[in-house]
């Protein structure tokens, strides 16, 4: 029996990850869930799997919790804050922890998860991104295992040798690691209407069914430029190993191309909870609920090249890999702050990469090495973000 914490247990992949967990009563047990806003889902969770910790990310929904869990008959402590969410992914009680909070927010307790030496399921790109080395080095200090649940990072996982040694992929006859990505819902769309492109349109996804700032990020590619990053630090890959390739009907997850002419990919139904699964029970598979491929009705699977015009964000995040973690941290930063504000309907869809691109240009280049530095440049970068959206705002 395996213990699991789950942090952003209300989220998309939280939910999924419930999903799989409730398949294998037997195999693991929730120790805690995490959750933000969504407190009556929060509740009606614990309510199912009984977890002993239900934890709010901070106190504005704490009281309500409390007296849900009176009238639901929820045993477990309820806790808020910070420091409880690092508690409850580092608490020694726990194996896995699936680290599914969106966003920067969700960097310090995946950090106390890897530095106490957990098997972590990854879905938090955001803090890979954020901090790349920081997380590398803390699973490498901790021995915690690092497994990743982003379904295009799980299929090159499994499609790279067993005993791949980080960083080596010429000693695994590997020649490129091929990230496809769907190219999201404004593929085709004429360019000249981009500027009209509303929330409602960018928050809606061909393939998968997902939170809305990785759906937006997705429609804008950015999400591919986090992952092209993420892909950097889970495998310890250089930006010239990585080829981006347009695949729409996300059949394959990802590919892996071999020296003696070799492409081995994953394939499967675009549904989380495989990847879920594969983490969970890594070396091992289990049931995950998820259709089989139905090669009946499978009729195509394409392939192209993205067009840096359509998907300016793209272009930006493998720019700023090359550049270092600095830029990194900055980008996703910038991003954060940009996708918020066209959610909130305060800028244009086309005005998120500008966002992007004009907070990179107004920062001095640097280095950064502990996680002070990065949670600096986070707010910095958030900070001349907040400042371009605002003057674009009142235009
Ligand atoms: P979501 O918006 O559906 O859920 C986010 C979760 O984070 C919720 O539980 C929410 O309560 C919690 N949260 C939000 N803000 C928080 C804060 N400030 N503090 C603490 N908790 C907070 O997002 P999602 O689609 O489930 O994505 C979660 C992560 O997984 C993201 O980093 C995303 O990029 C990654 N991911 C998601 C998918 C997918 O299919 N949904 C695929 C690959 C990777
Ligand atoms: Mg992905």
């Amino acid at each position: 029996m395996q213990t699991v914490t789950i942090l952003g247990a209300t989220g998309s992949i939280g939910c999924s990850t419930l999903d799989v967990v409730a398949r294998h009563p037997q195999r693991y047990r929730v120790f805690a869930l995490t959750g933000h806003q969504r407190v009556e889902t929060l509740m009606q969770q614990a309510k199912v799997c009984m977890p002993r910790y239900v934890v709010l990310a901070d106190e504005s929904h704490y009281q309500k919790a409390k007296t849900l869990a009176e009238e639901m008959g929820i045993t477990a402590d309820i806790l808020c804050g910070a420091s409880a969410l690092e508690d409850v992914a580092s608490a020694s009680e726990v194996d896995i922890v699936m680290a599914a909070i969106v966003g920067a927010a969700g960097l310090l307790p995946t950090l106390a998860a890897v530095r106490s030496g957990k098997r972590v399921l990854l879905a938090n790109k955001e803090a890979l991104v954020m901090s790349g080395s920081l997380l590398v080095d803390a699973a490498n200090q901790s021995g915690a295992t690092i497994l990743p649940i982003d379904s295009e990072h799980n299929a090159i996982f499994q499609c790279l040798p067993r005993d791949y040694a980080y960083g080596r992929l010429a000693d695994s006859g590997v020649t490129q690691i091929l990230l496809t990505g769907s190219g999201g819902p404004f593929r085709t769309r004429a360019l000249d209407t981009f500027d009209a492109i509303t929330i409602d349109e960018a928050c809606y996804h061909p393939n998968w069914s997902m939170g809305r700032k990785i759906t937006v990020d997705s429609a804008t590619m950015m999400n591919k430029g986090l992952e092209f990053i993420e892909a950097c630090w889970l495998f310890g890959v250089q930006p010239d190993d990585i080829t981006v390739v347009l695949h729409p009907q996300s059949t394959i997850h990802s590919m892996v191309q071999y020296t003696d002419g070799s492409v081995i990919a994953q394939l499967g139904e675009p549904d989380m909870r495989t990847p879920i699964a594969y983490g969970l029970a890594y070396p091992q598979r289990i049931e995950a609920g998820v259709a089989p491929l139905d090669f009946a009705t499978l009729t195509s699977l394409e392939f192209s090249t993205p067009c840096q015009q359509r998907y300016p964000n793209l272009q930006l995040a493998i720019d700023a890999c090359r550049e270092g973690q600095a830029a990194t941290t900055r980008l996703n930063a910038a991003n954060e702050v940009a996708v918020g504000a066209f959610l909130n309907g305060q800028i244009r869809f086309t005005d998120i990469a500008s966002v992007n691109e004009e907070t990179l240009n107004r920062l001095e280049p640097l280095s950064v090495s502990s996680l002070q530095h990065i949670l600096e440049q986070d707010s910095s970068a958030r900070e001349v973000a907040n400042h371009i959206v605002r003057g674009l705002s009142s235009c």
